[in-house]
């Protein structure tokens, strides 16, 4: 048993990328239903924190605790994590040509769902909504994934995929850069719909007007 006192729980963390190190004893602490907004200049190590949260490769760990329901997710592949209910929305989201949205959607939902995957007729009716709701052509569904897409339609597929995914935990990676008024509005109502009781939300920005759109509960500065 851990003695964490909250949902997810950031301890002393430290972080390096090819040894250098980047996050240098960092404490955050989230509970479900709340939304944290963490800013800070370029370069202090807002995508460090995140990348580092979700188990990408070329960052390493080498200090601190992450507890999420009191386990320590550092010791947990970046699927595990997802599957124990982490997601990230990156701030450079990668294209994957072959790969439609549709499948990738599917795949994703199927690998961290387990056992309960949705069958494929629910699953397609539920993105659709999700579509309709962020405002995105269905025609997306059918293209490679980020595949020639503009920053506002990868940013809005990120937000599609986290509705698809439905996380417990979401950081969001300056998903509001390079964002016109619109789109910035659009993103926002899809995060504002998930946002409730069942997700802690880290949401990292370089800009103040997000946080008009995005009501956080606690605010941080990383230094
Ligand atoms: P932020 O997201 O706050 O702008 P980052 O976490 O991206 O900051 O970067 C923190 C520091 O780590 C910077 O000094 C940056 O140059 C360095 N850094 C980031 N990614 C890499 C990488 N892949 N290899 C080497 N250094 C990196
Ligand atoms: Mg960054």
């Amino acid at each position: 048993m851990s003695d964490a006192k909250y949902d997810f729980e950031i301890r002393d963390l430290r972080a390096s990328i090819e040894g250098k190190p980047i996050l240098k004893g960092v404490n955050l602490n989230i509970r479900l239903g709340e939304t944290h907004a963490l800013m800070g200049p370029n370069g202090s190590g807002k995508s460090t924190l995140a990348n580092v949260i979700m188990g990408h490769p070329d960052y390493e760990a080498t200090g601190g605790e992450i507890l999420f329901r009191g386990r320590n997710i550092l010791e947990l592949a970046p699927e595990e994590r997802a599957r124990a209910g982490l997601f990230l929305a990156f701030q450079y989201p990668v294209a994957i040509p072959g790969v439609t949205a549709a499948q990738f959607l599917k795949a994703t939902v199927d690998a961290v769902r387990g056992d309960k995957k949705p069958k494929a007729s629910e699953f397609l009716k539920e993105v659709r909504a999700n579509m309709d709701y962020l405002e995105m052509d269905q025609a997306f569904l059918n293209r490679f994934l980020n595949e020639g897409f503009s920053g506002g339609e990868k940013k809005r597929m990120e937000i599609l995929q986290m509705m698809t995914l439905k996380p417990a935990m979401a950081v969001m990676d300056e998903t509001d850069s390079g964002l016109d008024i619109d789109a910035l509005r659009i993103v926002s109502k899809g995060v504002n719909k998930l946002a409730g009781p069942g997700l802690g939300l880290l949401v990292i920005t370089h800009y103040e007007r997000l946080l008009k759109h995005i009501k956080p509960d606690h605010l941080h500065v990383l230094m």
